[in-house]
């Protein structure tokens, strides 16, 4: 029989490997289960397993009966421990009931503490605490939590009634709040539970426990743990395990605290301690923002001019105890860990331990850092860092030398700059965003309710809350850049306002955040582009020397091409030439040469565009210095290049000589039910083979020139798209060699080049074998070939993806993630096929999946010579082609 729950500390035996896998007792259980392994100091208790929670939830909310006997036994496994019985009116044990799902989600799944409490057992816990005021203090906070997490009250009910009680008392904090003022709260607390229930609060101990477990099961699938779920790719079939604890009190007076803490800094890297505290105050007190906390270390309080004692300082011998148990923690797991800690009357309790969120810098810095320490190689510091996180360093930073006029400043809470249009709250953010506004959300402090807010909004400011509060926290897993607690912000939701300090702001004025500083600014403060260097740069090199396939970089203009270069891009996958026919000196050509009616008229037009494409091919072959460089042939359906405005139609008329009316009956002719399905690809070079003609020459002449100017080799690999056929590309293919030919006769030259296709339509998948006679590489356009194999449009699929990926139909957005069971298959056949034909044959990937790290994963194993991607993801591909390497090995 596989046991349903495992306990730890307290003397229980840690030796069963399914107690310390996260994937059976959760993250934070397992790694109970490890630290009190290694004897540090944690409070007994016991693990129900994420397999329950499956369980439960399949089954219509219902527990085994191995289920109870097993969470029965490891009770008594806490209450021999600690000498204390659950329920005894006594010496009442107490337990925490906290969520803990397999990766860690940060404020997303509830916490009950204190539980164990009645009527009854209060009396014994003021006995034998000799603290009256305490454990009536506890009583309220587990009616208010339970009340909330439990029962589904409302909090703000609770929360009124306190501030209730104390005005009535002339009290402005809780700490006046005498034994007998909580005692008659709590009578207060239970008639509102009556009230709205219609039952009294429960009594029965063991009912309570059980209502704990259920509603931590329960809030797997609440609406705040779907949405996390979705922006991280968490599978919604994890579930959570459930960690019953006895309950250590950092609020029992002057010589306990309670704090949470990084064994070094997260949001630099930094070597140092890191973290804050709270004398006399409950774990939920330091994260939920409410209290301002001390800081750690002395040195951290000096630097930040702080008064209030650090922890250091005011309880030496068990800060020492602490930085203690942060060595162990970094040596046993060689990571930066994440703890949280109380302190009881003095004697130190971990209660958990897991690997820190940072941000993308500190990763680098951690990871370079600690391979110079010697406690990583370089080979886990490549796989240690997440790709997707460079992308934070990858964009604009403030550019120093710029004016700031800044308001405030508040705590650095998550790097980098953002720029945008104040919101007061979440739903506004994710409105405003979603009709491609850039803002910042502004709030007292966040809540998990937030989160559809952060993610929408470039930056998040909040008056309240310290480095680890809950803005904090999520806006470094989200790479958003945060200040928290800027005490001079304050909100007016009645007038949508804000004042800082002494100036007033209106929802919708601009402001901009630098995360690194913490500083507040008005308007929009100007940015300088990102450099690769340093950490990043080292650990870039340390992933090139692990990475077998080459990185290539989709651009079109010199300047992407540069930036790709410096980003270490090793050639161009997909260079779309349509994008050169936007340009605003172009167009009249280009639509001249649309409207024409015959080929002669085609043939003129053409003729203007000729030198503007050859001096785009000889910027960028110069640009690429002999890097190899793969042009495509114009792609888009024509009418994409026509006026939609009068205006525009009227400007046209005067450029071309033609009539309004003609020049609308010609777009009219153009119009397509189904453009992407349409007269597109090489559709246009088989209709109109002058246009094609036209930009091979135009790619041919450039190569010359540059190979003449530069004496670098120039090796074009000329590209036809959407091929579906090997007819198609016969005939385009000889198109491209005969222009080849008289290009280089009448420079009396040769180069060499290479013509190949794009693999994006089933049918260049299954011929692929065939096709392949006449490419000499593929490139898989997964975009189309995603479309044209899901039967899902790319345009118009943005109203019902979203529900898709909700209800699991997809795990991911198919346009983003490839989905790798199906159109992989398709990707999968077309290499095997087409290697069996031309063994040589070079094969690589220029959808959008080329720069997603799990899609590069899968193009490493199909065996793909290289992935291309846009010039922002060139750095986040060579760390996960150089992890999917490493994982292959
Ligand atoms: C593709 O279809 O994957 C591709 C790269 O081409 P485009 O996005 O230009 O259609
Ligand atoms: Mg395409």
């Amino acid at each position: 029989m596989t046991k349903t729950v495992y306990t730890f500390g307290g003397g229980a035996s840690h030796s069963d490997p399914r107690a310390t896998d996260k994937t059976i007792t959760g993250g934070k259980g397992a790694n109970l289960a490890e630290m009190a392994g290694i004897g540090l100091p944690v409070p007994p208790g016991f693990t129900i397993t994420t397999e329950e929670c499956v369980r439960y939830l399949r089954e219509g909310s219902d527990f085994s009966d191995q289920l109870r006997a097993d969470v029965a036994a490891a009770l008594t496994h806490i209450e021999r421990a600690v000498g204390k019985s659950f329920g005894d009116a006594a010496d009442p044990l107490l337990v925490s009931v906290r969520s803990g799902a397999r990766v860690s989600m940060p404020g997303m799944m509830d916490t009950v503490l204190n539980l164990g409490l009645n009527d009854a057992t209060v009396e014994g816990l003021a006995a034998t605490s000799a603290d009256e005021r305490f454990a009536w203090d506890s009583y309220r906070r587990f009616i208010q939590m339970y009340s909330d997490v439990v029962l589904g009250l409302d909090h703000g009910l609770f929360e009124e009634a306190l501030e209730v009680a104390k005005e009535e008392n002339g009290y402005f904090a809780d700490t006046e709040m005498s034994a007998a003022d909580w005692k008659a709260l709590v009578t207060e607390y239970k008639g509102i539970v009556q009230q709205e229930l219609g039952t009294p609060f429960p009594q029965d101990v063991n009912e309570q426990l059980w209502g704990a477990i259920s509603a931590v099961f329960d809030s797997w699938d609440s609406d705040r743990a779907k949405v996390y779920r979705r922006l991280n790719d968490i599978p919604g079939d994890w579930g959570t395990a459930v960690n019953v604890q006895a309950m250590v009190f950092g609020n029992m007076g002057d010589t306990s605290a309670t704090g949470v803490a990084f064994t070094r800094d997260p949001a630099t890297g930094e070597k140092a301690y890191y973290g804050e505290y709270l004398v006399n105050a409950q774990g939920e007190d330091v994260v939920a923002g409410i209290r301002t906390p001390q800081y750690l270390t002395r040195a951290a309080r000096e630097a930040a001019g702080a008064t209030a004692p650090s922890m250091e300082e005011a309880m030496p011998d068990a800060y020492r105890e602490l930085a203690d148990v942060f060595e162990l923690l970094e040596k046993h797991y060689r990571d930066m860990q994440d703890i949280e800690f109380t302190v009881q009357q003095g004697k130190l309790w971990m209660l958990q331990t897991r690997s820190g969120k940072r941000t993308a810098k500190a990763a680098l810095k951690m990871a370079a850092d600690m391979v110079a320490e010697g406690l990583i190689d370089e080979r886990t510091a490549v796989l240690r860092v997440d790709p997707m996180a460079l992308d934070q360093l990858l964009h604009p930073t403030l550019d120093p030398d710029a004016a700031r006029d800044v308001l405030t400043k508040g705590l650095p809470a998550s790097p980098g700059a953002a720029s945008g249009r104040v919101v007061l709250d979440a739903d506004t953010a994710e409105q405003w965003a979603g009709r491609g506004e850039k803002v910042i959300l502004v709030r007292v402090e966040t809540s998990p309710e937030d989160i559809h807010g952060m993610h929408a909004a470039q930056g998040v400011l909040t008056a309240r809350g310290g480095m680890t509060s809950h803005a904090a926290v999520v806006a470094r897993g989200m790479g958003r850049p945060c200040v928290s607690g800027a005490s001079a912000v304050s909100i007016d939701a009645k007038t949508r306002s804000l004042r800082i300090g002494a100036r007033e702001l209106k929802e919708g004025d601009t402001l901009t955040l630098d995360g690194s500083t913490g500083e507040v600014m008005a308007g929009e403060v100007p940015t300088i582009e990102p450099e690769l260097a340093g950490d990043f740069a080292t650990l870039m090199e340390w992933a090139d020397a692990h990475r077998r396939m080459k990185v290539r970089t989709n651009a079109e203009t010199p300047a992407d091409c540069r930036m790709a270069r410096q980003f270490g891009a090793e050639g161009i996958g997909l260079c779309r030439t349509e994008h050169m026919f936007f340009d605003a000196g172009r167009i009249s050509a280009v639509r001249e040469m649309i409207l024409a009616d015959s080929e002669a008229g085609r043939r003129k037009a053409l003729a203007k565009l000729l030198p503007e494409q050859r001096s785009d091919f000889v910027e960028i072959f110069s640009t690429m210095a002999g890097l190899p460089c793969t042009i495509r042939l114009l792609d888009p359906p024509l009418h994409e290049f026509l006026p939609n405005e009068d205006a525009e139609f009227a400007d046209l008329a005067d450029v071309t000589g033609y009539g309004v009316d003609h020049l609308r009956r010609r777009a009219a002719e153009l119009h397509e039910f189904n453009p992407m399905l349409g007269h597109r690809g090489c559709r246009l070079g088989i209709t109109y083979p002058e246009i094609y003609e036209m930009q091979a020459r135009a790619i041919f002449e450039a190569a010359c020139e540059v190979a003449e100017s530069s004496g670098e080799a120039v090796v074009p690999e000329v590209m036809i798209p959407l091929v579906g056929t090997k007819r198609e590309l016969e005939i385009l293919r000889k198109l491209v060699d005969d222009t080849a030919q008289t290009v280089f006769a009448e420079k009396g030259r040769t180069l060499e080049y290479m013509v190949g296709t794009m693999i994006e339509l089933p049918r260049a998948a299954l011929m692929a074998g065939e096709i392949a006679e006449e490419a000499r590489f593929f490139s898989f356009g997964t975009n189309d070939l995603t479309q044209t194999t899901l039967g899902v449009s790319r345009d118009d699929s943005a109203r019902f993806l979203a529900v898709y990926v909700e209800k699991g139909i997809y795990q991911r957005d198919p346009f983003v993630s490839l989905d790798v069971e199906g159109v992989g298959q398709l990707v999968d056949l077309a290499v095997e096929r087409g290697r069996a034909t031309r063994p040589d044959l070079k094969l690589g990937i220029c959808g959008e999946h080329g720069g997603d790290p799990s899609s590069i994963a899968f193009c490493e194993k199909v065996g793909l010579d290289y992935v291309s991607a846009s010039p922002y993801r060139v750095p986040i591909a060579r760390l996960a082609a150089a992890q999917a390497s490493l994982r292959a090995e």
